[in-house]
Protein backbone atom coordinates (compact mmCIF):
# COMPACT_ATOMS: atom_id res chain seq x y z
CA UNK A 1 0.00 0.00 0.00
CA UNK A 2 2.97 2.32 0.90
CA UNK A 3 4.60 1.55 -1.88
CA UNK A 4 1.89 2.35 -4.26
CA UNK A 5 1.09 5.76 -2.75
CA UNK A 6 4.56 6.42 -3.11
CA UNK A 7 4.31 5.14 -7.13
CA UNK A 8 0.88 7.74 -7.01
CA UNK A 9 2.69 10.80 -5.56
CA UNK A 10 5.73 10.43 -7.65
CA UNK A 11 3.49 9.99 -11.13
CA UNK A 12 1.74 13.13 -9.82
CA UNK A 13 5.00 15.12 -9.15
CA UNK A 14 7.61 14.32 -12.12
CA UNK A 15 5.35 15.95 -15.22
CA UNK A 16 5.53 19.24 -13.72
CA UNK A 17 8.05 21.44 -13.73
CA UNK A 18 6.77 23.95 -10.50
CA UNK A 19 6.81 20.66 -8.07
CA UNK A 20 10.06 18.58 -8.78
CA UNK A 21 12.89 17.97 -7.08
CA UNK A 22 16.01 19.10 -9.18
CA UNK A 23 18.28 19.37 -5.92
CA UNK A 24 21.94 17.23 -6.99
CA UNK A 25 20.33 16.12 -10.62
CA UNK A 26 21.25 17.47 -13.86
CA UNK A 27 18.64 18.50 -16.14
CA UNK A 28 18.55 18.19 -20.26
CA UNK A 29 16.43 20.67 -21.29
CA UNK A 30 15.22 21.14 -25.17
CA UNK A 31 15.63 25.21 -25.82
CA UNK A 32 14.82 26.81 -29.21
CA UNK A 33 18.03 28.80 -29.20
CA UNK A 34 17.24 29.07 -33.35
CA UNK A 35 18.12 32.62 -33.19
CA UNK A 36 18.91 35.28 -35.95
CA UNK A 37 22.78 36.04 -36.63
CA UNK A 38 24.21 38.49 -38.37
CA UNK A 39 27.29 38.18 -40.89
CA UNK A 40 29.41 38.44 -37.58
CA UNK A 41 27.61 35.62 -36.28
CA UNK A 42 25.74 38.07 -33.48
CA UNK A 43 22.46 37.15 -31.97
CA UNK A 44 20.34 39.93 -33.36
CA UNK A 45 17.29 39.15 -31.78
CA UNK A 46 17.79 36.74 -28.29
CA UNK A 47 13.73 36.82 -28.12
CA UNK A 48 14.02 33.06 -27.62
CA UNK A 49 16.62 32.75 -25.43
CA UNK A 50 14.86 35.14 -23.03
CA UNK A 51 11.68 32.92 -23.99
CA UNK A 52 13.81 29.99 -21.96
CA UNK A 53 15.32 31.99 -18.75
CA UNK A 54 12.50 31.09 -16.40
CA UNK A 55 12.96 27.58 -16.92
CA UNK A 56 17.00 27.30 -16.56
CA UNK A 57 16.58 29.61 -13.33
CA UNK A 58 13.96 27.26 -11.76
CA UNK A 59 16.43 24.47 -12.39
CA UNK A 60 19.68 26.49 -11.00
CA UNK A 61 17.49 28.30 -8.34
CA UNK A 62 16.34 24.53 -7.00
CA UNK A 63 20.04 23.44 -6.55
CA UNK A 64 20.63 21.60 -10.15
CA UNK A 65 22.55 21.49 -13.27
CA UNK A 66 21.73 22.46 -16.70
CA UNK A 67 22.83 21.13 -20.09
CA UNK A 68 21.38 23.22 -22.91
CA UNK A 69 20.57 21.66 -26.53
CA UNK A 70 19.19 23.10 -29.49
CA UNK A 71 19.51 23.07 -33.50
CA UNK A 72 20.27 26.12 -35.24
CA UNK A 73 19.16 26.90 -38.99
CA UNK A 74 19.74 23.89 -41.35
CA UNK A 75 23.01 22.84 -41.57
CA UNK A 76 23.64 20.05 -43.92
CA UNK A 77 27.24 18.58 -42.62
CA UNK A 78 28.88 18.17 -39.74
CA UNK A 79 30.95 20.56 -38.46
CA UNK A 80 29.45 23.73 -40.01
CA UNK A 81 30.83 26.83 -38.11
CA UNK A 82 28.38 28.88 -39.68
CA UNK A 83 25.54 27.31 -37.68
CA UNK A 84 27.77 26.49 -34.67
CA UNK A 85 25.80 27.34 -31.44
CA UNK A 86 29.11 28.60 -29.93
CA UNK A 87 28.50 31.86 -31.42
CA UNK A 88 25.42 32.68 -29.32
CA UNK A 89 27.52 31.46 -25.92
CA UNK A 90 27.67 34.96 -24.96
CA UNK A 91 24.12 36.04 -25.48
CA UNK A 92 23.25 32.89 -23.39
CA UNK A 93 25.43 34.16 -20.71
CA UNK A 94 24.23 37.48 -20.74
CA UNK A 95 20.44 36.71 -20.29
CA UNK A 96 21.31 34.46 -17.79
CA UNK A 97 23.56 36.22 -16.31
CA UNK A 98 25.63 33.19 -15.12
CA UNK A 99 29.00 31.21 -17.13
CA UNK A 100 27.89 29.07 -20.05
CA UNK A 101 29.79 26.33 -20.73
CA UNK A 102 30.02 25.21 -24.34
CA UNK A 103 30.87 21.63 -25.09
CA UNK A 104 31.93 22.08 -28.99
CA UNK A 105 30.29 19.04 -29.66
CA UNK A 106 26.82 17.15 -28.69
CA UNK A 107 28.16 13.58 -29.00
CA UNK A 108 31.38 12.57 -28.29
CA UNK A 109 33.68 12.05 -24.86
CA UNK A 110 33.55 15.41 -24.07
CA UNK A 111 30.27 16.34 -24.21
CA UNK A 112 29.76 13.54 -21.86
CA UNK A 113 32.63 14.63 -19.72
CA UNK A 114 31.88 17.68 -19.19
CA UNK A 115 27.96 16.80 -18.64
CA UNK A 116 28.94 14.13 -16.08
CA UNK A 117 31.51 17.08 -14.08
CA UNK A 118 28.72 19.42 -13.78
CA UNK A 119 28.14 20.92 -10.49
CA UNK A 120 24.89 22.27 -9.00
CA UNK A 121 23.92 26.11 -10.60
CA UNK A 122 26.08 24.96 -13.45
CA UNK A 123 24.96 25.21 -17.00
CA UNK A 124 26.12 24.06 -20.11
CA UNK A 125 25.50 24.03 -24.08
CA UNK A 126 25.76 21.42 -26.69
CA UNK A 127 26.68 22.44 -30.33
CA UNK A 128 24.07 22.23 -32.43
CA UNK A 129 22.11 19.05 -32.87
CA UNK A 130 21.60 19.36 -36.49
CA UNK A 131 24.59 18.83 -37.14
CA UNK A 132 24.11 15.01 -37.18
CA UNK A 133 21.52 13.48 -39.11
CA UNK A 134 20.33 11.01 -36.34
CA UNK A 135 18.23 14.52 -34.53
CA UNK A 136 16.08 14.67 -37.60
CA UNK A 137 15.93 11.30 -38.45
CA UNK A 138 16.70 11.30 -41.72
CA UNK A 139 19.74 9.62 -43.21
CA UNK A 140 21.45 11.48 -45.01
CA UNK A 141 23.71 9.45 -46.99
CA UNK A 142 20.99 6.82 -48.76
CA UNK A 143 22.25 4.88 -51.63
CA UNK A 144 21.18 6.18 -55.39
CA UNK A 145 19.23 4.16 -56.75
CA UNK A 146 17.03 2.42 -54.58
CA UNK A 147 13.41 1.61 -54.86
CA UNK A 148 10.61 3.40 -52.95
CA UNK A 149 9.90 0.13 -50.68
CA UNK A 150 13.83 0.28 -49.92
CA UNK A 151 14.16 3.87 -49.34
CA UNK A 152 11.48 3.66 -47.21
CA UNK A 153 12.73 0.24 -45.23
CA UNK A 154 16.31 2.38 -45.08
CA UNK A 155 15.08 5.37 -43.28
CA UNK A 156 13.12 2.75 -40.83
CA UNK A 157 16.18 1.87 -39.97
CA UNK A 158 17.44 4.65 -39.41
CA UNK A 159 15.26 5.95 -36.72
CA UNK A 160 15.30 2.56 -35.12
CA UNK A 161 18.68 2.57 -34.75
CA UNK A 162 20.97 5.28 -35.44
CA UNK A 163 18.05 7.94 -34.04
CA UNK A 164 17.16 6.08 -30.89
CA UNK A 165 21.34 5.66 -30.14
CA UNK A 166 21.26 9.48 -30.35
CA UNK A 167 18.63 10.09 -28.28
CA UNK A 168 19.81 7.89 -26.00
CA UNK A 169 23.31 9.33 -25.80
CA UNK A 170 21.88 12.41 -25.23
CA UNK A 171 19.54 10.78 -22.22
CA UNK A 172 22.43 9.23 -20.86
CA UNK A 173 24.19 13.19 -19.79
CA UNK A 174 21.13 13.76 -17.58
CA UNK A 175 18.75 13.11 -14.59
CA UNK A 176 15.46 14.26 -15.84
CA UNK A 177 14.16 15.84 -19.63
CA UNK A 178 12.85 19.27 -19.97
CA UNK A 179 11.20 20.16 -23.26
CA UNK A 180 10.83 24.10 -23.68
CA UNK A 181 11.01 24.26 -27.10
CA UNK A 182 7.45 25.18 -27.89
CA UNK A 183 8.75 26.04 -31.98
CA UNK A 184 9.95 22.23 -32.51
CA UNK A 185 7.78 20.41 -30.89
CA UNK A 186 5.66 19.44 -33.96
CA UNK A 187 8.83 17.39 -35.32
CA UNK A 188 9.44 14.08 -34.20
CA UNK A 189 13.03 14.76 -33.54
CA UNK A 190 15.74 12.72 -31.26
CA UNK A 191 15.69 15.93 -28.15
CA UNK A 192 11.87 16.79 -28.95
CA UNK A 193 10.52 13.35 -29.27
CA UNK A 194 12.62 10.12 -28.79
CA UNK A 195 14.99 10.85 -25.57
CA UNK A 196 11.09 11.43 -23.90
CA UNK A 197 11.35 7.83 -23.54
CA UNK A 198 14.16 7.63 -21.98
CA UNK A 199 13.19 9.35 -19.10
CA UNK A 200 9.60 7.50 -18.11
CA UNK A 201 9.37 9.17 -14.81
CA UNK A 202 11.49 12.14 -15.51
CA UNK A 203 10.01 14.01 -18.00
CA UNK A 204 8.03 17.93 -17.92
CA UNK A 205 7.60 20.96 -20.15
CA UNK A 206 9.58 23.92 -19.16
CA UNK A 207 7.64 27.03 -18.13
CA UNK A 208 7.23 28.24 -21.38
CA UNK A 209 5.65 25.53 -22.80
CA UNK A 210 3.18 24.68 -20.05
CA UNK A 211 2.58 28.42 -21.21
CA UNK A 212 1.81 27.75 -24.58
CA UNK A 213 -0.16 24.24 -24.08
CA UNK A 214 -2.38 26.17 -22.04
CA UNK A 215 -3.13 29.12 -23.78
CA UNK A 216 -3.71 26.98 -27.19
CA UNK A 217 -5.81 24.67 -25.90
CA UNK A 218 -7.87 26.53 -23.56
CA UNK A 219 -8.12 29.17 -26.98
CA UNK A 220 -9.85 26.07 -28.80
CA UNK A 221 -11.28 24.03 -26.29
CA UNK A 222 -13.12 27.22 -24.71
CA UNK A 223 -13.26 30.06 -26.73
CA UNK A 224 -15.43 32.92 -26.27
CA UNK A 225 -17.74 33.52 -29.41
CA UNK A 226 -17.19 35.01 -32.00
CA UNK A 227 -14.29 33.32 -32.30
CA UNK A 228 -12.60 34.77 -35.73
CA UNK A 229 -9.61 33.11 -37.25
CA UNK A 230 -7.33 35.26 -39.73
CA UNK A 231 -5.18 33.13 -41.70
CA UNK A 232 -2.91 34.85 -44.16
CA UNK A 233 0.26 33.99 -45.74
CA UNK A 234 1.53 33.07 -48.86
CA UNK A 235 -0.18 30.00 -50.06
CA UNK A 236 -3.08 28.01 -49.34
CA UNK A 237 -1.14 24.59 -50.11
CA UNK A 238 0.22 25.28 -46.34
CA UNK A 239 -2.56 26.13 -44.44
CA UNK A 240 -5.71 23.72 -45.81
CA UNK A 241 -5.03 21.46 -42.87
CA UNK A 242 -5.37 24.64 -40.46
CA UNK A 243 -8.13 26.10 -42.53
CA UNK A 244 -10.10 22.70 -42.45
CA UNK A 245 -9.65 22.16 -38.74
CA UNK A 246 -10.81 25.84 -37.65
CA UNK A 247 -13.71 25.45 -39.99
CA UNK A 248 -14.77 22.90 -36.93
CA UNK A 249 -14.04 25.50 -34.41
CA UNK A 250 -14.65 29.20 -35.49
CA UNK A 251 -17.41 31.76 -36.22
CA UNK A 252 -15.54 32.99 -39.04
CA UNK A 253 -12.62 32.63 -41.40
CA UNK A 254 -10.94 35.94 -42.59
CA UNK A 255 -8.54 34.68 -45.27
CA UNK A 256 -5.92 37.27 -46.71
CA UNK A 257 -2.19 36.94 -48.28
CA UNK A 258 -1.33 35.58 -51.60
CA UNK A 259 -4.03 32.57 -50.61
CA UNK A 260 -6.73 35.15 -51.50
CA UNK A 261 -5.95 34.42 -55.59
CA UNK A 262 -6.01 30.58 -55.57
CA UNK A 263 -9.79 31.21 -54.03
CA UNK A 264 -10.43 34.33 -56.66
CA UNK A 265 -8.76 32.13 -59.53
CA UNK A 266 -10.82 29.17 -58.16
CA UNK A 267 -13.83 30.59 -58.34
CA UNK A 268 -13.59 31.93 -62.31
CA UNK A 269 -11.96 35.61 -61.11
CA UNK A 270 -8.37 36.91 -62.94
CA UNK A 271 -5.69 37.36 -60.79
CA UNK A 272 -2.89 38.77 -63.34
CA UNK A 273 1.10 37.78 -61.75
CA UNK A 274 -0.93 37.34 -58.55
CA UNK A 275 0.73 34.21 -56.63
CA UNK A 276 -1.72 31.73 -58.10
CA UNK A 277 -1.67 27.80 -57.03
CA UNK A 278 -3.78 26.33 -59.80
CA UNK A 279 -3.94 22.83 -58.54
CA UNK A 280 -5.10 23.96 -55.08
CA UNK A 281 -8.44 24.58 -57.02
CA UNK A 282 -10.54 21.97 -56.23
CA UNK A 283 -9.54 22.41 -52.53
CA UNK A 284 -10.31 26.21 -52.62
CA UNK A 285 -13.98 25.57 -53.56
CA UNK A 286 -13.77 22.24 -51.39
CA UNK A 287 -13.15 24.74 -47.98
CA UNK A 288 -15.73 27.68 -49.25
CA UNK A 289 -18.20 24.32 -49.82
CA UNK A 290 -17.16 23.55 -46.44
CA UNK A 291 -17.82 26.85 -44.27
CA UNK A 292 -21.37 27.14 -46.30
CA UNK A 293 -22.15 23.75 -45.13
CA UNK A 294 -21.26 24.15 -41.59
CA UNK A 295 -22.32 28.14 -41.55
CA UNK A 296 -18.98 29.68 -40.84
CA UNK A 297 -18.41 32.78 -42.54
CA UNK A 298 -15.64 33.48 -44.84
CA UNK A 299 -14.34 37.35 -44.91
CA UNK A 300 -11.89 38.14 -48.01
CA UNK A 301 -11.10 41.41 -49.79
CA UNK A 302 -13.27 42.48 -52.47
CA UNK A 303 -10.25 44.73 -53.87
CA UNK A 304 -6.67 44.40 -53.91
CA UNK A 305 -3.57 47.03 -54.21
CA UNK A 306 -2.09 45.74 -56.90
CA UNK A 307 1.44 46.18 -58.17
CA UNK A 308 3.59 46.08 -61.66
CA UNK A 309 6.93 44.62 -58.95
CA UNK A 310 7.75 43.17 -55.75
CA UNK A 311 9.57 46.27 -54.52
CA UNK A 312 8.96 49.91 -52.60
CA UNK A 313 9.22 51.36 -55.91
CA UNK A 314 6.53 48.99 -57.71
CA UNK A 315 3.65 51.40 -59.47
CA UNK A 316 0.43 50.77 -57.26
CA UNK A 317 -3.31 51.22 -57.68
CA UNK A 318 -6.70 49.40 -56.72
CA UNK A 319 -8.33 46.47 -58.19
CA UNK A 320 -11.07 44.18 -57.79
CA UNK A 321 -9.13 41.02 -56.48
CA UNK A 322 -11.13 38.67 -59.05
CA UNK A 323 -9.84 41.25 -61.79
CA UNK A 324 -6.21 42.10 -61.98
CA UNK A 325 -4.48 42.60 -65.29
CA UNK A 326 -2.10 40.59 -66.55
CA UNK A 327 1.76 42.04 -65.54
CA UNK A 328 0.26 43.59 -62.21
CA UNK A 329 0.06 41.29 -58.97
CA UNK A 330 -1.99 41.67 -55.86
CA UNK A 331 -0.28 42.63 -53.04
CA UNK A 332 -2.51 43.58 -49.92
CA UNK A 333 -5.75 44.32 -49.34
CA UNK A 334 -6.85 47.77 -50.05
CA UNK A 335 -9.59 50.57 -48.89
CA UNK A 336 -12.44 48.19 -49.10
CA UNK A 337 -11.30 45.08 -47.51
CA UNK A 338 -9.58 47.31 -44.98
CA UNK A 339 -12.81 48.66 -43.69
CA UNK A 340 -14.42 44.91 -43.52
CA UNK A 341 -11.86 43.41 -41.95
CA UNK A 342 -11.13 46.04 -39.77
CA UNK A 343 -15.30 45.87 -38.81
CA UNK A 344 -15.59 42.09 -38.54
CA UNK A 345 -12.54 41.76 -36.54
CA UNK A 346 -13.45 44.59 -33.69
CA UNK A 347 -17.20 42.15 -33.33
CA UNK A 348 -14.91 39.28 -32.15
CA UNK A 349 -14.57 37.83 -28.61
CA UNK A 350 -11.72 35.45 -29.81
CA UNK A 351 -9.42 35.91 -32.55
CA UNK A 352 -6.64 33.89 -33.50
CA UNK A 353 -4.04 35.19 -36.23
CA UNK A 354 -1.80 33.89 -38.30
CA UNK A 355 0.10 34.99 -41.35
CA UNK A 356 0.01 38.97 -42.72
CA UNK A 357 -2.87 40.15 -45.23
CA UNK A 358 -0.31 41.25 -47.73
CA UNK A 359 3.25 41.25 -48.13
CA UNK A 360 4.22 43.07 -45.08
CA UNK A 361 8.29 43.49 -45.54
CA UNK A 362 7.84 46.24 -47.97
CA UNK A 363 6.16 49.25 -46.64
CA UNK A 364 4.10 50.09 -49.50
CA UNK A 365 2.59 46.83 -49.27
CA UNK A 366 2.00 46.81 -45.58
CA UNK A 367 -0.98 48.44 -44.56
CA UNK A 368 -3.80 45.93 -44.51
CA UNK A 369 -1.42 44.07 -42.14
CA UNK A 370 -1.16 47.06 -40.31
CA UNK A 371 -4.88 47.26 -40.11
CA UNK A 372 -5.56 44.21 -38.96
CA UNK A 373 -2.86 44.48 -35.96
CA UNK A 374 -4.38 47.25 -34.99
CA UNK A 375 -8.11 45.70 -35.31
CA UNK A 376 -6.81 43.19 -32.91
CA UNK A 377 -5.15 45.57 -30.63
CA UNK A 378 -8.55 47.77 -30.45
CA UNK A 379 -10.72 44.34 -29.91
CA UNK A 380 -8.43 43.20 -27.69
CA UNK A 381 -8.43 46.61 -25.32
CA UNK A 382 -12.64 45.53 -25.62
CA UNK A 383 -12.14 42.83 -23.72
CA UNK A 384 -11.13 40.14 -26.30
CA UNK A 385 -8.81 37.64 -26.59
CA UNK A 386 -6.22 37.18 -29.10
CA UNK A 387 -3.46 34.64 -29.90
CA UNK A 388 -0.98 35.87 -32.43
CA UNK A 389 1.61 33.42 -34.00
CA UNK A 390 4.09 32.44 -36.84
CA UNK A 391 7.07 34.47 -37.63
CA UNK A 392 5.36 36.80 -39.94
CA UNK A 393 2.45 37.58 -37.94
CA UNK A 394 4.52 38.28 -35.05
CA UNK A 395 6.94 40.09 -36.80
CA UNK A 396 4.00 42.20 -38.24
CA UNK A 397 2.75 43.60 -34.36
CA UNK A 398 6.64 44.13 -33.41
CA UNK A 399 7.15 46.25 -36.37
CA UNK A 400 3.85 48.35 -35.49
CA UNK A 401 4.49 48.41 -32.00
CA UNK A 402 1.58 46.46 -30.87
CA UNK A 403 3.22 43.24 -29.12
CA UNK A 404 2.17 44.23 -26.06
CA UNK A 405 -1.64 45.38 -27.08
CA UNK A 406 -2.66 41.61 -27.82
CA UNK A 407 -3.59 38.80 -25.38
CA UNK A 408 -0.37 36.12 -26.66
CA UNK A 409 2.06 35.66 -28.74
CA UNK A 410 2.63 32.47 -29.40
CA UNK A 411 6.58 31.28 -30.03
CA UNK A 412 4.90 28.49 -32.67
CA UNK A 413 4.62 28.72 -36.27
CA UNK A 414 4.16 25.26 -37.61
CA UNK A 415 3.59 23.92 -34.22
CA UNK A 416 1.15 26.32 -33.22
CA UNK A 417 -1.09 25.07 -36.58
CA UNK A 418 -0.06 21.56 -36.37
CA UNK A 419 -1.81 22.06 -32.80
CA UNK A 420 -4.59 23.42 -34.02
CA UNK A 421 -4.94 20.86 -36.76
CA UNK A 422 -4.24 17.77 -34.74
CA UNK A 423 -5.24 18.99 -31.53
CA UNK A 424 -1.65 17.96 -29.91
CA UNK A 425 1.99 17.86 -31.33
CA UNK A 426 4.49 14.97 -30.70
CA UNK A 427 7.02 17.01 -28.36
CA UNK A 428 3.47 17.44 -26.03
CA UNK A 429 2.47 13.81 -26.07
CA UNK A 430 5.68 12.46 -25.76
CA UNK A 431 5.87 14.64 -21.95
CA UNK A 432 2.29 13.30 -21.52
CA UNK A 433 2.54 9.26 -21.94
P1 LIG B 1 3.46 32.20 -44.62
O1 LIG B 1 4.83 31.76 -44.22
O2 LIG B 1 2.75 31.26 -45.53
O3 LIG B 1 2.63 32.65 -43.44
O4 LIG B 1 3.69 33.46 -45.55
C1 LIG B 1 4.21 34.66 -45.09
C2 LIG B 1 4.60 35.44 -46.31
O5 LIG B 1 3.47 35.64 -47.11
C3 LIG B 1 5.17 36.79 -46.01
O6 LIG B 1 6.53 36.79 -46.33
C4 LIG B 1 4.38 37.73 -46.92
O7 LIG B 1 5.19 38.64 -47.60
C5 LIG B 1 3.76 36.76 -47.90
N1 LIG B 1 2.57 37.30 -48.57
C6 LIG B 1 1.50 37.87 -48.02
N2 LIG B 1 0.65 38.33 -48.96
C7 LIG B 1 1.20 38.02 -50.15
C8 LIG B 1 0.81 38.26 -51.49
N3 LIG B 1 -0.32 38.87 -51.79
N4 LIG B 1 1.64 37.83 -52.47
C9 LIG B 1 2.78 37.20 -52.16
N5 LIG B 1 3.21 36.95 -50.91
C10 LIG B 1 2.43 37.36 -49.91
Amino acid sequence: MEHLDCRRSRQRRTNVIGNYDFKGKRAIIRVDFNVPLNEQGQVTDNTRILAAVPTIKKVLSAGGSVILMSHLGRPKKNPDPKYSLGQIVGAVEEALGTKVAFAGDCMGEKAAEMAKNLKPGEVMLLENLRFYAEEEGKPRDLKEGLSKEEEKAAKEAFKKGPQQEFAKKLASYADCYINDAFGTAHRKHASTYVIAGFFPNDKMFGYLMEKEVKAISSLMENPAHPFCAIIGGSKVSTKIGVIKALIEKVDSIVIGGGMTYTFAAAQGGKVGDSICEPDMFPVALEILELAKQKGVKLVMSPDALIADQFSQEANTKEAPANAIPDGWEGVDIAEQGKKAFLEHILGCKTILWNGPVGVFEIDKFATGSRVVAEAIAEATAKGAYSLIGGGDSVACVNKFGLADKVSYISTGGGALLEYIEFGTLPGVEAIKK
